[in-house]
């Protein structure tokens, strides 16, 4: 079976506007080459909300490069972005915007979410696009939670909801630019879990809650096994009921150049990006 290289977890929690309180698991900083084409994961909450009549989250900011997967748990969340795109997502759907050339969006609880208050928990990913694809037009996938598919894992472990890659000849929602798997798993305690991945995939698994133990490691929640390269299969068991998102995918092996909302692939690419961005090539949100 695919071993463990070795487990990351947050150091630390800050938040991104008033809205997400995120604990960064890995970031292009870090460990993006163990996890290409990944390039982030930023865990939101669980953290419980107030009801209020403002607007809590984060205003207008660029992205270029890259795309952003946001992944609802609990709560909802409005964005809105310079390519018309928009929507409202709650628990269960997802959000796949791809900001390729250029993109300024804002994300902020829905008003509805903001005004009830309750629990709020989301996982935001950023996922690499290859080198001939960073300058694509922006696009929006809105992927409700009926419209991800379920399958069903063997001896009853639990059920995998296909958000992106194929799982057993089961195409996932979401159109990628690389080959890549999110699937987000729903695991029985007691279980073994057994997952065939493409042997040349990076793969990983992040916890959200419950916990796993893979060989002689466990891994609890909000903590990323990141596991070896191998053909083996990847395998683990379900110490209690568990909540988690297994990535894997094909390794760009390209040059990383990022700096804060940019990815790309040189220096001058990046120094281009900001350029573009501070002269309003970006383009802004409709009012
Ligand atoms: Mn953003």
């Amino acid at each position: 079976m695919r071993q463990v290289a070795f487990i990351k977890r947050s150091d630390g929690g800050h938040w991104v506007g008033d809205g997400f309180p995120v604990r960064t698991i890995f970031s292009y900083n870090d460990i993006a080459g163990e996890v290409s084409p990944f390039l982030l994961l930023d865990y939101a909450g669980p953290h419980h909300f107030e009801p209020t009549t403002q607007k809590r989250g984060v205003g207008a900011h660029p992205h270029r490069g890259f795309e952003t997967v946001t992944i609802v748990y609990e709560g909802a969340v409005s964005h809105r972005d310079s390519a018309g795109g928009g929507g409202t997502i709650g628990a269960g759907d997802v959000q796949w915007m791809t900001a390729g050339a250029g993109v300024i969006h804002e994300e902020f609880h829905s008003e509805d979410f903001a005004r009830r208050g309750g629990d709020f928990e989301m996982v935001q990913l950023w996922v690499n696009l290859p080198a001939k694809d960073k300058m694509t037009g922006a696009r929006y996938q809105s992927i409700a939670d009926a419209q991800i598919p379920r399958v069903s894992l063997p001896g009853e472990a639990g059920t995998a909801r296909l958000i992106a890659g194929e799982y057993d000849g089961t195409r996932g929602a979401a159109e990628t630019f690389s080959e890549l798997n999110v699937w987000d798993l729903r695991l029985r305690a007691g279980k073994t879990v057994l997952l065939a991945l493409p042997p040349t995939h990076t793969a990983s698994l992040f916890v959200l809650r419950g916990a796993v133990q893979v060989g002689e490691k466990r891994v609890a929640a909000a903590e990323l096994a990141v596991f070896e390269n191998s053909d083996a299969q990847l395998q683990f068991q379900t110490t209690d009921d568990t909540l988690a998102v297994l990535l894997s995918g094909e390794p760009l092996n390209e040059p990383i150049a990022a700096h804060g909302p940019f990815v790309m692939n040189s220096r001058e690419e990046l120094l281009q990006a900001m350029r573009d961005y501070q002269s309003g090539q970006f383009g802004r949100i409709p009012q």
